[in-house]
């Protein structure tokens, strides 16, 4: 863990008596802190054993602790960020206007596997209340999903789930919520170029994700090019008997006879609206609701029951970052992950841009050198994909992260690996691939928050944690997010929207594992259903995007 400075009692003749300036190291060998204090420090301000400040800089940018001549290594996290451009003086303000960046690593001659699979203490004894489904996993809500083969049902499916929740939702009590999985592919897709596999399997696993209780229906429009067959093929999900019961359904209507929806290879139905059966988008609307019963009624049977910590499956990712991501945030979401997998817990870190400068450090601590060797395959995958775009891993960074003090892609990374805490790396997941392990797992999505979501919902995440420095209303439909603040003066202001203040630990109020820990016992009450999340409480959620790294049509 980093070394956090101590608050300093110091007091700067040209700030108010009240103030102490502050500014956090992150590593003994680094040559820059960042201003902690709200608003920034004025020219003047006096750093506790460091230097008088030489001109304004801005929380959390950074400040030169000695002298970098033209050339010098710029350090952070004990790594060089960048290169001073100019001669940068003790005291003065170091942004990234002032910073060559880095070249990124190559991928040969990495260390493979090197730290060895040391193992962290086990930690038992922690539960959550949880929907344990036939295939073994557990869901921490009780969601009906409607997969949609392809955008053009999407009005069609949202006219009708708007209905089921008017109509039939409040006689199925136990089931949180009507979800339709809207996306933009299906149709108008190379859907047989070999990139094509990536959206196809993460529909399908987002599917299969626990949250939704191994009930899959399906809206189709007909002749879209991701038809059901090759959404689902046979022996992609358990058969079931997805047919209704022979009663008649809330409208009065009998539910249709077997065969008249079409129906998959495996345990999946499906409503097509160009079926010859349809007379009218009523019927389409109708038919859907049928359905729709059919898997309410089972999933309102399922109950909460206890289950331990082990069957969390938490996907963790940052998303309007700043400088203090890497210092607050982001440590404590280190920290729980490693509680997590002490807890024998599945905990996934993504964001291939955010990590490729750090692969070195990631591919040491693989348990195997065929773990080390995926990562080095799933980083070497993504430069070339940049690379047809002409851009590499800096195209990652955003005005917003410069704002908030973040020079480049390199000094980002850095505080975006810390996420991961220090467990093994066990496992490494291939964009839309479903999780295969417990422990600590690589799971290669691009870091775009929407993007990488949706493929942590495909990994089978049933708990979402996101750090944010900047602020961003992000949440998911499908499975609750909780959102940690960087920076105490975001948490005050966005307090019905952001769920934990990591800001604490740069105020000194709080250390980086008593805000792991709080972070824990949250996961452990909203998987259960006892606390909502803020998004969860007002409803907020960003859309499924699809990665489609193939050519469109
Ligand atoms: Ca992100």
């Amino acid at each position: 863990m980093p070394d956090i400075a101590p608050p300093q009692t110091v007091l700067a003749a040209s700030t108010p008596s009240v103030i102490s300036p502050r500014a956090i190291r992150m590593h003994p060998a680094d040559n820059v802190a960042i201003v902690a204090n709200d608003g920034g420090l004025d020219a003047g301000a006096v750093l506790p054993e460091g230097p008088v400040l030489v001109e304004r800089v801005p929380q959390g940018h950074k400040v030169a602790l000695v002298d970098l001549p033209a050339g010098t290594a710029v350090q952070r996290y004990g790594v060089t960020i960048g290169f001073a451009l100019e001669d940068i003086a003790s005291g003065a303000w170091v942004h990234e206007r002032r910073l060559r960046m880095p070249e990124a690593r190559g991928l040969d001659d990495l260390p493979m596997a090197t730290q060895g699979a040391t193992t962290l203490p086990p930690l038992a004894g922690y539960t959550f209340e949880g929907y344990r489904n036939p295939d073994g996993s557990v869901g921490t809500r009780n969601i009906l999903a409607i997969t949609q083969t392809v955008q053009c049902v999407a009005g069609v499916t949202d006219f009708a789930v708007q209905r089921i929740k008017a109509e039939l939702l409040p006689r199925y009590p136990n089931v949180d919520d009507v979800v339709a999985l809207e996306h933009g592919y299906g149709c108008g897709v190379a859907i047989d170029a070999p990139d094509a596999v990536i959206p196809i399997r993460t529909l399908r696993h987002i599917s299969q994700n626990p949250n939704f209780g191994g009930e899959v229906m399906v809206v189709s429009l007909g002749c879209e090019k991701l038809q059901p067959e090759r959404l689902f093929p046979p022996n992609a999900i358990p058969i079931q008997d997805t047919r209704g019961t022979g009663s008649a359904g809330p409208l009065g209507v009998p539910p249709l006879p077997r065969g008249e929806t079409r129906s998959g290879a495996g345990g999946f139905d499906t409503v097509c609206l160009q079926d010859d059966a349809h007379v009218g988008f009523m019927s389409m609307v109708d038919s859907i609701l049928r359905q729709a019963e059919v898997h309410l009624k089972r999933l309102n049977a399922r109950r909460r029951e206890t289950v331990p910590a082990s069957e969390l499956v938490v996907g963790v990712q940052c998303g309007g970052s700043d400088a203090f991501s890497g210092v607050t945030a982001n440590p404590a979401v280190g920290f729980c992950t490693d509680l997590l997998v002490r807890a024998g817990a599945s905990v996934m870190f993504s964001e291939t841009t955010e990590v490729r400068d750090g692969i070195a450090q990631l591919t040491a601590r693989a348990t195997t050198p065929e773990v080390a060797q995926a990562m080095v395959r799933e980083m070497a995958w993504y430069d070339d994909y940049l690379k047809r775009g002409s851009v590499d891993r800096s195209a990652n960074t955003t005005p917003g992260n410069k704002k908030g003090g973040l020079s480049n892609i390199v000094e980002k990374a850095m505080g975006s690996i810390v996420k991961s805490g220090s467990a093994p790396i066990a496992n490494v997941l291939s964009p839309g691939e479903k999780l295969r392990a417990k422990g600590l797992t690589y799971a290669a999505t691009p870091a775009s928050d929407f993007i990488c979501g949706t493929l942590q919902l495909a990994a089978g995440m049933n708990l979402h944690v996101f750090t944010t420095g900047r602020g961003t209303p992000y949440g998911l439909a499908a499975v609750p997010v909780i959102k940690v603040a960087t920076r105490s003066d975001l948490a005050r202001r966005w307090h019905d929207l952001m769920d934990i203040n990591a800001g604490t630990i740069a105020d000194g109020q709080a250390s980086i594992e008593e805000v792991g820990w709080e972070l824990f016992r949250c996961m452990l009450d909203v998987a259960s259903g006892r606390r909502k999340t803020w998004a969860e409480q007002w409803k907020l959620h960003n859309q499924l995007v699809l990665f489609n790294p193939a050519p469109v049509t």
